[in-house]
């Protein structure tokens, strides 16, 4: 079969990755992809919000599957464009329609889903300009740290954690009076602070159905010891210790089929990706989010440990019979080292020549922003790289994935050399 893969990051390198390998794939495009999917498809230049012509493409192409990588074309409609044009509602596409990616577009949207469905999260309550006044008597009544949550998609910088009332008062002022994100803090989610250790975990659906893959962690700050400036994520690891075999059944029991049986209660069809944002406190669950799509690095960790064929998963999805696919998962672990331009997550350039790719021998490079400047492989974004070794055991991965993202360079090259070793005792 022909599938189209949309997106350009390290998520989607190893969708393409996966892809390639399956025996029940003919041909792979990715749009518009990077200088890493070129090896496993052919690169397409459309950019992920152009549906008409990725409507167009998929029509020439005879595409018998859209796998779609991030949440922006999904909370645009992308799949309803697709089902509301008579020549390609044909095609089967993984990735919510609009009304399920609110679950990501609006945190309120998301919140109301849980708290409707009984699905453990922190308290909340959500305000917009005309109830400023009752948001200001709201937050005198909670404890600190206290919680403020644009929204709608503002990249990962509408949250705030605040430790004083005042501080969270101007906080909510600026976001609803004055604009602070924009439209996407035209409402704001005040909500209780939790504590704990997060992980992620990421649910397979056809709406009927699940399969949970495995559960992943992923390091955010730039610097080392998790400090400094949040970012898409510097790294990450699958399995996660902490995560064991009572709390993930407890994540399924009371997170994910509420979730799923939720989904189909309020008549949302539901086809794709569910990853779930979860706080582990003294081995109880807290939903912090949901995302619509996988994660980025958790996707370059948990695909390499899915053993089964994984475009035979995505059929399940698209025809809903995921029940009854087969579903191995290895036992080792994958651990995920990025490599980003200096700067990031502030200025940084791009454009530097990358060399040394030919030095990784073990691990599996994932290119995420990168791209061939005359056969030339330059970067070409602030997270660069995606270097996954997938060992027996945590120590051996996450050696060997750290060796390995040393073994490339570019002129400004950061990675951090502490990622997963938190999680040794
Ligand atoms: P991203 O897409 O980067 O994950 P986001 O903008 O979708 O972020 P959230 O995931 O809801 O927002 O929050 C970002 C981070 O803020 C979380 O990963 C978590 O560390 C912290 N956070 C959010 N809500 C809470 C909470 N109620 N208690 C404690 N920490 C929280």
């Amino acid at each position: 079969m022909n599938i189209l893969l949309i997106g350009s990051g390290g998520r989607e390198s190893a969708f393409a990755y996966k892809i390639s390998e399956s025996p029940l794939t003919s041909q792979l495009f990715i749009a518009p992809g990077n200088a890493g999917t070129g090896a496993y498809g052919k690169n397409v230049d459309i950019k992920v919000t152009d549906f008409e012509s990725l409507g167009e493409f998929s029509l020439k192409n005879e595409i018998n599957l859209v796998l779609v990588g991030p949440e922006e074309p999904l909370v645009k409609g992308i799949h309803d464009y697709f089902l509301k044009n008579e020549a390609l509602k044909h095609i089967p596409i993984i990735g919510p329609t609009a009304i399920g990616a609110q679950l990501e577009g609006s945190k309120d949207f998301s919140k109301q889903f849980m708290h409707r469905h009984g699905i453990p999260t922190a308290l909340s309550a959500s305000f917009t300009k005309a109830t400023l006044d009752e948001g200001l008597k709201y937050l005198e009544s909670r404890e600190v740290p206290i919680v403020l949550k644009a929204d709608g998609l503002a990249a990962g910088k509408g949250v705030l954690i605040c430790s004083t009332i005042e501080e969270a008062k101007e906080e909510l002022i600026a976001m609803l009076a004055d604009a602070k994100f924009g439209e996407a803090s035209n409402k704001v989610v005040i909500e209780d602070f939790l504590k704990g250790i997060e992980l992620s975990v990421f649910v397979l659906t056809d709406g009927k159905d699940y399969k949970i893959l495995p559960a992943a962690k992923d390091y955010k700050r730039i610097g080392e010891g998790d400090t400094g400036l949040n970012t898409g994520g510097m790294g990450s690891v699958s399995p996660v210790p902490f995560a064991d075999e009572i709390f993930l059944k407890k994540v399924e029991d009371l997170v994910v089929v509420p979730t799923v049986e939720g989904l189909k209660k309020d008549g949302i069809p539901y086809k794709g990706f569910i990853f779930i944002g979860l706080m582990n406190d003294n081995g109880n669950p807290y939903v912090i989010e949901y995302n619509v799509r996988m994660g980025d690095p958790e996707t370059e960790s948990v695909l390499p440990r899915i053993e089964s064929d994984f475009v035979d998963l995505l059929l399940g999805v698209a025809q809903e019979n995921l029940s009854e696919k087969s579903f191995e998962i290895s036992a080792k672990t994958a651990a995920t080292v990025m490599i980003v331009s200096g700067g990031y997550p502030g200025k940084y350039e791009n454009g530097k020549a990358i060399s040394g790719l030919e030095n990784v021998k073990e691990s599996i490079i994932f290119h995420a922003g990168t791209t061939l400047v005359n056969d030339e492989v330059r970067t070409a974004g602030g997270r660069v790289l995606a270097v996954t070794a997938l060992k027996d055991n945590l120590l051996d991965a996450l050696q060997q994935a750290t060796a390995d993202a040393g073994r490339i360079f570019f002129e400004g090259k950061e990675f951090r050399r502490d990622i997963g070793f938190d999680l040794i005792d």
